[in-house]
């Protein structure tokens, strides 16, 4: 969940377990997996958008109860 004043970040908090993720000066500055999805036209939810966010304990335990482990690969960060 994604709080925002004066179209600035100001709060992000993990939907699951309601932690507050740590933001300064609208940078997000801990690991969050943001979620938004638009549902289309062959679902029961279409013309439906959902956002959420998850702090990265959440999501290590949710995608961990997957039956089938979550496709990863490395990438370089160009700062
Ligand atoms: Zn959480």
């Amino acid at each position: 969940m994604r709080v925002y004043k004066d179209k600035k970040l100001t709060k992000v908090v993990c939907n699951n377990c309601g932690k507050n993720i740590k933001v300064n000066n609208s940078t997000i500055e801990e690991g969050v997996f943001f979620a938004d999805y638009k549902w289309g036209y062959f679902s029961k939810k279409d013309g439906r958008e959902d956002t959420f966010d998850l702090c990265e304990k959440c999501y290590d335990e949710i995608t961990e109860k997957f039956l089938y482990k979550i496709n990863t690969k490395n990438y370089t960060e160009l700062l």
